[in-house]
């Protein structure tokens, strides 16, 4: 196979250095990293053995994002039910419409959503929704840890997950060979009772599976589950067994120090969502205080009805500020502790050491920003500006596993950007035809309240 290497370019190593030089690629596997700064004019040598060379000057190249909590199909919700807090936000704003989707519309919405990530250079997402929809991952290029939200419902619900759980990795693993794997999940402590954790962790003996959930999100949720049975979520969740196999649990915000102790000790790792978190008006998660104690820390955006959008260098930025006002201290949280948030923590929260970093080895998934731009110059302090001054509509070319999966410096059409993936092209007029589709089901719906 012929190589590729991407020359010239501003590389964010996991060392916390960036070099200038060159990225060496070999099938989907970074093959080698070499510094060599030619100076802004020198001509970048084109080789005669068939390896192709991008020049990269300036731009910059670092590892792709990882996007550790997300409800993709929520992009047909965009920005619904602003103003109310989680509670009603879910019962007055979402459920209700969610009742109304369809299986075309939820992927519609998740390929929508899949493509706004790799569009900012969100390479590797974990997702979480009540539908199977993890073919929209499948189809964008992307990887993706999909769950299929557990919570009480219809008699039967816990085995058909776990039986898709079961069928869809075998098939991802023998079969497509891919990297869209779905883990185990229950939405909340709120929405399942402890026979539903306890027979959900003991059909997980068997798939061995991380737990994807909420947890702590608000101070109520977290009194409530005190209430009924006499422990935390995290201290509740881990004697149910769910989280026998690590997980990432998202928010965070009212977990004690004893929490984070134990999420610690057994593997799992806290998802800071801090738009979602302060639009909802649900709180900070102490997050600072979890890393302290050992709690690997990741970001995510949350699903696109509380953020509005899936921008990772929007909450890397949001993250790096808040905590410093928190503080008092603006030395809380550097630029290279917050990447490593949005990026190699995000990897180990879901198990995995082989991406999150540009580093000889891990597979190649990066993103490339342009660094003409007038908010980006001078580009001195590459870290700085990546927190600080970045934003998703910077990128201009997102790799997963050595293949170019979004390409804007040919043009921004979806068509052109996401050449090689078919479902881009219809994807806008799938998701307005979808979001139409619920907007006249709720019309008829208040129509037939009213008569
Ligand atoms: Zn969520």
């Amino acid at each position: 196979m012929n190589g590729l290497t991407l020359a010239n370019g501003h590389l964010l190593l996991p060392d916390r250095t960036v070099v200038t030089g060159d990225l060496v690629i070999a099938g989907d596997t970074i093959a080698a990293i070499r510094p060599a700064d030619r100076g802004r004019s020198a001509a970048v040598p084109q080789p005669d053995d068939g390896t192709t060379v991008i020049d990269c000057r300036d731009r910059l190249i670092l590892p792709g994002l990882v996007n550790c909590h997300c409800h993709a199909p929520m992009t047909l919700l965009r920005g619904a039910g602003g103003g109310l807090p989680l509670d009603r936000w879910l019962r007055e704003a979402i459920f209700p419409r969610e009742a109304l989707l369809t299986d075309d519309d939820v992927h519609a919405g998740a390929v929508w959503g899949a493509l706004e990530m790799l569009a900012g250079g969100t390479t590797c997402v974990a997702d979480m929704y009540e539908w199977h929809y993890q073919h929209a991952f499948l189809e964008t290029g992307r990887r993706a840890r999909v769950t299929t939200v557990g919570r009480l419902g219809a008699p039967g619900r816990l085995q058909d997950c776990c039986a898709a759980t079961r069928d869809w990795n075998r098939w991802m693993r023998d079969e497509v060979k891919g990297d869209v794997y779905m883990d185990l999940c229950i939405h909340s402590e709120y929405l399942t009772d402890e026979r539903f954790c306890r027979e959900l962790a003991a059909a997980n003996r068997e798939l061995k599976r991380r737990l994807h959930v909420h947890v702590s999100e608000t101070k109520r949720e977290h009194d409530d589950c005190l209430t009924r049975h006499g422990r935390t979520p995290i201290a509740y969740l881990v004697d149910t067994g769910l989280f026998d196999y690590g997980g990432y649990a998202a928010h965070g915000v009212w977990c004690t120090d004893d929490d984070f102790r134990l999420m610690a000790e057994r593997d799992i790792s806290l998802v800071h969502n801090p738009t979602s978190n302060l639009k909802l008006g649900s709180g900070i998660a102490r997050i600072r205080r979890a890393r302290e104690l050992g709690v690997n820390v990741a970001l995510g955006t949350d699903g696109p009805a509380s953020n509005d959008n899936l921008d990772m260098f929007e909450e890397m930025h949001l993250a790096s500020l808040l905590h410093k006002g928190v503080a008092h201290d603006p030395t809380v949280l550097t630029p290279w502790e917050v990447i490593e948030m949005a990026t190699v923590n995000g990897a180990r929260a879901l198990g995995r050491d082989d991406i999150g970093a540009l580093a000889v080895g891990r597979k190649a998934d990066l993103c490339v920003v342009d660094l003409d731009r007038l908010h980006l110059t001078p580009a001195d302090d590459l870290a700085n500006l990546v927190v600080h001054a970045m934003h998703a509509g910077d990128v201009v070319q997102t790799m997963v596993g050595g293949q170019f999966v979004y390409d804007r410096t040919h043009g921004d059409a979806p068509a052109v950007a996401f050449d090689g993936c078919p479902v881009a092209a219809t994807a806008k007029a799938e998701l307005l035809a979808a979001v139409k589709r619920i907007s006249d089901k709720q019309q008829q719906l208040n129509n037939t309240t009213k008569t």
